[in-house]
Order: structure tokens, then C-alpha cells, then sequence
């Protein structure tokens, strides 16, 4: 069994009345919602449900704003993709954060290749998007900006409204990657001025393999998949019923605890900030206050945030990330961390926590006691 779990970002468990609520989904009312028969119907039904639910979690104008995928990363190359191969005629520039997950820069690195121009906006130190360079670099022919809400590496939230005033300033689209923030803190997609918007499923404590893109009322993208065409025909294939089901409950469920869950959240973070900053030569990453409520992320010099996360697994049971697990395994230093301004010996020491529904306040101190002791055991042995 797992000790203290402390990233709900990169994973987290489904909530039980989640499991609960889509059960049925997996055994009795499997039917495929493209289907005529009244198991389909029934299966439309509740696919349609999950929609409505999705689209008041984001304040989106209806249902049909809301394009069912496997989760984040389809999304976000479904909005990149499909937005600059609809508009490539307008033009051919490119916009993105240089902090954006790499399922939003590699749909548009690869882009790149077919004769677009990748342009990527600078942020500061704590990681916020620098708006007077945005303004200088958007043009008429930037077809597709992105920005995201909050980032899962450093926990900085973004000026989005303001970005989307530049943005819509020259009347061109703002995609927004939400995937870190839905769930968390309040997304409005009207009130934000958003016009396609990527969230996803697990973040929200509903099952794996479920997320969504809107897309604005008006707003015309190209689909990426081609088959059966479900979702409009931008996203083909049978929908994964059970997960999308969940999906939908997590989000109508989010909806109604955010406040309070975020709440008690925060309060844990700062405390969890407080005392592992008491460590020395230790380091809040992102922004101290515009950050997600259940983030607390950190740099230590002198040693590696592999062996951090390993120590503290092997010998705490506790689970920490060392910032995107999607490319902790290549090694390479956080792009995020650099792009920061960290050096790369800098960016190597860095240790994510990211909490969640079963963090509770007592894990605080035996938390900071054991990075503590393994940030101490491991600069005794440091070659660094
Ligand atoms: N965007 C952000 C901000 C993320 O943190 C992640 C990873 N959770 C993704 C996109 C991609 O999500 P997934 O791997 O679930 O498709």
C-alpha cells in the first residue's frame, strides 16, 4: 500500500461515488450511444448527461460546446491541430507560453514541419506569462495562441483574462489548456473569454481515459480523426461510456466541493511551504500566491530530484514528483524549470508535491521531517 500520496497531479484515485455512479455503465447499461435500440438510447442518454454536467463545471454556453476525447493530450491536439489546419489559408503563425505541457508544443513543433512558424511567448521568474511580450508577438496571421491556466510543474495560474483581452483585442483564438486547473479553482469559459478550452477526467477524480475540449460557440475547427464521426465528427470512434459517465458525475461533483476542498487545500500547501522552506538552500518554484491551492513545489541544490523522490519513497513511503511525469523518464531538465531561468544544474534538483482528497493536515510535519532528513542524507553523499 502506498504511504502518503502526494501526486494527485500526474494521478488520482476515482472518487468511490464516481466508481459508484458508472458501475453500471461497464456491466449493465454498456450499449453503444450510436445505437438505434433502446440500450443505445439509454447509452445516449447518459453520454448526453455527462455533457450537460462537463459544461456547467466551465460555465460554457451548452452542451454542444463540449467534444468528448480519451483525455488532456487528445484534446489539446484536436484544438492545436484542428484550429491551424482549418485557419492555415488566414495564416501560419503559431503562439504558445514556453511553460505549456508538451501535448500542447509538440502537436505545434510538429506543425512546424508542415510550414508553420512556432513563436514562444516568455514568462518570469515565478512563472507568469509575460503579457507586454504576448501583445508584441500576436499578429494578424497568428492564427492559434495557447496559454494555460495553471501549470502542473510550478503550480502558477495564469492572467488568463487579461490574456484573452490581448488576444481578442486582435480578433484571434485563445486555446487554454485547464487540464491542472479544472476541478481546482474556479474556470469560467465565457466570463474568461476562452475559446476552446481543454480539461480532463482523472483530474477531477473520475476515471482515466476520459477529457474534453470546447469549443466556443462559432469557433470552426478541423477534425484530426477520422472514422464513424461521433462527437460533430470532430472526435471519432465509440465512446468510452464508463469513463465519460464518470467523467461527468466528477465534474458535477467538483462543481459543488471546489470551494471548500480548495479551501482546505491551501491551508495544508502553505504549511507544507512554510516547513520545507526551513530546509537549507531550499527554494519555492512558481508563483508564492496566484498558485494552485493543492501545489507545493520545490528546488533543493546540491542533489538530484530523482534521488529525492526515490529516498522518500523507499525509505517514507511518501510519493513526490520531480515535475511532469510524462518526461521524467527521459532525464532531460523540466523545460518549465528552465524556462524560469533556472540553470541546468538548478533544474535537476526539483521536487513536486501535489495533494489531493486524502491529504489531511497531520502529514505535514512528518512530510517536512522526512525531506528534511532525506535532503540532508543526500547531500552528505552529493558529488554535486
Ligand atoms: N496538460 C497538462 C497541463 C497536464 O498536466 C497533462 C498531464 N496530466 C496533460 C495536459 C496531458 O494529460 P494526459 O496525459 O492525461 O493526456
Amino acid at each position: 500500500m502506498y504511504g502518503i500520496y502526494l501526486d494527485y497531479q500526474s494521478a488520482s484515485p476515482v472518487d468511490p461515488r464516481v466508481r459508484e455512479f458508472a458501475d453500471r455503465y461497464l456491466t449493465k447499461e454498456f450499449g453503444n450511444p450510436s445505437a438505434l435500440h433502446s440500450c443505445g438510447l439509454a447509452a445516449r442518454a447518459a453520454l448526453e448527461e455527462a455533457r450537460s454536467k462537463v459544461a456547467e463545471l466551465i460555465g460554457a454556453e451548452g452542451p454542444e460546446t463540449i467534444v468528448f476525447t480519451a483525455g488532456a493530450t487528445e484534446a489539446n491536439n484536436l484544438a492545436i491541430r484542428g484550429l491551424a489546419q482549418r485557419n492555415a489559408a488566414k495564416g501560419k503563425k503559431l503562439l504558445g507560453s514556453s511553460i505549456e505541457h508538451i501535448s500542447v508544443l509538440n502537436p505545434m513543433k510538429d506543425l512546424k514541419k508542415g510550414g508553420f512558424d512556432l513563436s514562444l511567448v516568455p514568462v518570469d521568474g515565478a512563472g507568469v506569462v509575460d503579457l507586454a511580450a504576448l501583445e508584441g508577438m500576436l499578429s494578424k496571421e497568428t492564427i492559434l495562441t495557447s496559454v494555460m491556466y495553471a501549470n502542473s510543474e510550478i503550480g502558477t495560474i495564469q492572467p488568463i483574462r487579461e490574456v484573452s483581452n490581448l488576444v481578442h483585442g486582435k480578433g484571434l483564438f485563445l486555446h487554454v489548456d485547464a487540464t491542472a486547473a479544472c476541478g481546482k479553482i474556479p474556470v469560467d469559459v465565457q466570463k474568461d473569454g476562452i475559446d476552446l478550452l481543454t480539461l480532463s477526467s482523472n483530474d477531477l477524480y473520475g476515471p482515466q481515459g476520459a477529457g474534453a475540449l470546447y469549443v466556443k460557440p462559432g469557433v470552426r475547427i478541423q477534425p484530426v480523426l477520422f472514422g464513424g464521426g461521433q462527437e460533430r465528427g470532430l472526435w471519432s470512434g465509440t465512446e468510452n461510456l464508463f469513463a465519460l459517465a464518470g467523467f461527468g458525475e466528477a465534474a458535477r461533483l467538483a462543481k459543488l466541493e471546489m470551494a471548500e476542498e480548495s479551501q482546505r487545500l491551501s491551508a495544508i500547501r502553505d504549511g507544507l511551504i512554510k516547513e520545507i522552506q526551513k530546509i537549507d538552500e531550499s527554494y519555492l518554484t512558481g508563483h508564492p500566491k496566484r498558485r494552485l491551492p493543492g501545489h507545493a513545489s520545490f528546488r533543493f541544490r546540491r542533489i538530484e530530484g530523482e534521488s529525492i523522490l526515490l529516498t522518500l519513497d523507499a525509505m517514507f513511503n511518501i510519493q513526490v514528483s520531480t515535475g511532469s511525469a510524462c518526461s521524467s523518464r527521459t532525464l532531460e531538465p523540466s523545460h518549465v524549470l528552465l524556462a524560469i531561468g533556472l540553470k541546468h544544474e538548478e533544474a535537476h534538483g526539483s521536487m513536486v508535491m501535489t495533494l489531493g482528497k486524502y491529504s489531511n493536515p497531520d502529514q505535514i510535519p512528518v512530510v517536512a521531517q522526512a525531506v528534511s532528513q532525506t535532503v540532508q542524507r543526500l547531500r552528505a553523499i552529493s558529488a554535486l
